[in-house]
């Protein structure tokens, strides 16, 4: 993007933030999730951040909160309620030490407090000698709006505060958040389905809207919870873990997995630990809260900017975020239904990299009106696979492309037939066979990759992680890690041995390829065939090089090539005259796959013997025996000729032992075999 490009970009960024901060601040509506209102926040952020000169006042990165509504009286807080940083990292989490450290010129002494952010609203509650006076929203941060009617149908909130001793303030400052249960929030969209009537996004945004109802009777239908975690003022403990327990002490509920941590390493581990964990709690957090403990160096810290130097908000990675579509492609399914699937640029979605969410089918693609270029929400909860759940065409620069569906099969070329909604493959068999010879593609003999078998290519099909053979070597360890049933090790395996497999020998990748009548023993010929021709000495050959090389050769020459006949031949031929299997060539060779010289050893003893196996060897296997006397530039046939020079007897031989008895041809045992190879 030019500068020019990246003003657009800002300002249209600016004014979607703008539109869905004001619905939610102001009117308590979202239409998209907070975690993909951030993911915008940050671009805003760093596009803002690249180019500081392009900030401008009214950008939203300069501003706290939402406008107070005119319906409800207005309260000022005595000290501003500010809300914190947000790290997203761990580098963030060690820059925010780094700074403190810097302005301190110091070290930070007496550890950190961490807690639990719960995913509702802040409140301040104003108590006077003891009894519930004023509850407050957080508002613009400096004038809120008084709920005091509603807060006090909470039952959480103690409308009276017992006495302490030791502190005894006439008038005491009470900040938490006000929030609603998953199990509340599910059982009011319930009857809210029930009622007919639209249901919540989510529990925050139910909660949000329950308090600032106009009539507290509404409030109070809807069980709302509260938990205390602060102070709107000093007031005079030592350190936070203090006033937590003094919370607790005069009645209040506080979040109960909070805990003293010792360093940020500590602190690192506790938002980790709940980050896995936070599914299981029964209300949604978003991320945890660390803050230094000692209140007299969090006082010495200050501010900076509109936030406290001594807090932070360490979020958990979102389970939404906004990223831009770069292709739509069709991958085939089974039953020969074309399934579009979107490549998106990569992003981080609940803590994995995604890179592609499958679209279902092509009402799909006109129910979110998903053009190519797009920048679209991708989200993703639990262990389910990502989808796109909403298009901000607020964002589109008019080079968007409409996505259309391929008139002909992107597999075997055959006519696309509409069928319902979904668009099919006129060739019934196409989308079974396409499976196969993928399963085939990766198999022993083939590619070889281990741990990917039939029923992992078929996952991967079905969810749209791949369409074709060189779509394997293009996954990335998130796409895999989020599949139900793997995890990040599985994930990591997989990605390992398809990085490690890129390279194959000449033979097994023609053996790969699925071309007709082709097996193992024809790849071998034809490779040999191909490598003389192409007087293989490089170490690394292009599969670009293969498929030139292979689309010169006539029919006749095929013929040629030793047990080649005229029906191999022109499978052969016709294979690669095909133009999908051009372009998958193609599509091999730009994701890295590369055909390595097969080194023949110098030694070349069995060179122009032609060998045939018959049995079970006892120290190889016949994979391992059939390369031996190869490198050694032998040969193995499937069958008993005049020919054969070996019969190789194994354990329980068959009938080829009786043709070579009869022909005369030389049998040999298993330990004179491995002599030979010797
Ligand atoms: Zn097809």
């Amino acid at each position: 993007m030019d500068k020019k490009e990246i003003k657009k970009r800002i300002d249209r960024l600016k004014k979607l933030i703008e539109k869905h901060r004001d619905l939610y601040h102001t009117y308590d509506r979202s239409e998209i999730s907070d975690a993909a209102f951030d993911t915008l926040k940050n671009e805003l952020e760093e596009l803002e951040n690249k180019y500081p000169d392009l900030i401008t006042p009214d950008s939203p990165t300069q501003k706290v909160g939402g406008r107070p509504l005119k319906k409800f009286g207005k309260i000022v807080h005595k000290n501003p309620m500010l809300s914190l940083n947000d790290a997203f990292s761990e580098e963030e989490m060690k820059k925010w030490e780094e700074k403190m450290e810097n302005y301190l010129k110091d070290k930070v002494k007496g550890g950190f407090y961490a807690e639990l952010k719960m995913d509702g609203l802040a409140v301040e509650l104003i108590y006077k000698n003891g009894i519930l006076e004023k509850g407050v929203t957080r508002g613009d941060g400096k004038i809120g709006e008084d709920i005091t009617d509603n807060l006090k149908t909470i039952k959480d909130i103690p409308l009276k505060i017992e006495k302490d001793r030791k502190i005894n303030k006439e008038e005491l400052l009470v900040r938490g958040e006000v929030y609603m249960t998953k199990a509340e929030f599910e059982r009011v969209n319930k009857e809210q389905e029930k009622n007919g009537w639209k249901t919540y996004a989510n529990p925050r945004n139910v909660a949000a809207g329950s308090l600032r109802q106009l009539d507290p009777k509404i409030t109070a239908s809807r069980k709302l919870s509260f938990y205390a975690y602060g102070f709107g003022e000093d007031i005079g403990l030592e350190n936070h873990k203090e006033e937590h327990e003094f919370l607790r002490k005069i009645g209040f509920p506080v979040e109960e997995n909070d805990e003293e941590v010792k360093d940020l390493s500590e602190a690192i581990k506790f938002r980790n630990k709940w980050e896995k964990k936070r599914e299981k709690l029964s209300y949604e957090v978003d991320g945890v809260v660390i803050r230094v403990n000692r209140n007299d160096i969090f006082e010495r810290l200050g501010f900076v900017g509109k936030a406290p130097r001594g807090g932070i908000a360490y979020k958990f990675s979102p389970k939404e975020a906004t990223t831009k579509v770069k292709n739509i492609r069709v991958q085939i399914g089974r039953t020969g239904i074309l399934t579009p699937v979107a490549d998106l640029k990569p992003v981080e979605v609940a803590g994995v990299i995604i890179t592609h969410a499958t679209l279902h089918n092509f009402d799909e693609i006109k129910r979110l009106g998903v053009k190519i270029g797009d920048t679209v929400v991708v989200s993703r909860a639990g262990d389910v696979i990502p989808k796109i759940t909403n298009v901000l065409k607020e964002l589109r620069e008019g080079k968007e492309k409409e996505f259309k569906m391929p008139n002909v099969c992107p597999v075997d070329g055959s006519k696309v037939e509409k069928d319902g909604v979904y668009f099919k493959c006129s060739n019934k068999k196409c989308g079974a066979r396409h499976r196969e010879e993928l399963q085939h593609f990766v198999a022993r003999g083939a590619f070889d990759l281990r741990g990917l078998g039939p029923k992992i290519i078929d996952r991967f099909l079905d969810e749209g992680m791949i369409a074709d053979a060189a779509d394997i070597f293009l996954l990335k360890q998130g796409d895999i890690e989020i599949l139900e049933g793997f995890g990040k090790k599985s994930a990591d395996n997989i990605i390992s041995e398809i990085a490690e497999k890129k390279e194959i020998t000449l033979p097994r990748f023609l053996y790969a390829l699925s071309i007709p009548q082709v097996g193992e023993e024809t790849a071998h010929v034809i490779a040999e065939q191909l490598a003389r021709k192409l007087k293989i000495e490089r170490e690394k050959l292009k599969v670009n090089d293969i498929l030139r090389e292979m689309q010169k050769f006539s029919l006749e020459e095929l013929q040629e090539i030793k047990d080649v006949g005229p029906k191999v031949a022109k499978d052969v031929y016709d294979w690669f005259q095909e133009k999908n299997n051009e372009e998958l060539l193609k599509k091999l060779e730009k994701n890295g796959v590369e055909i390595k010289a097969e080194k023949k050893e110098i030694n070349l003893k069995l060179e122009g013997k032609i060998f045939v196996l018959t049995g079970g060897l006892e120290k190889m296997s016949r994979e391992e025996a059939k390369e031996k006397i190869r490198k050694l530039g032998g040969d193995v046939s499937e069958s008993v000729s005049k020919k054969t020079d070996y019969v190789v007897i194994g354990k329980e031989a068959g009938s080829k032992k009786e043709k070579a008895k009869e022909l005369g041809v030389k049998m040999i045992r298993e330990e004179e075999f491995l002599e030979m190879l010797k």
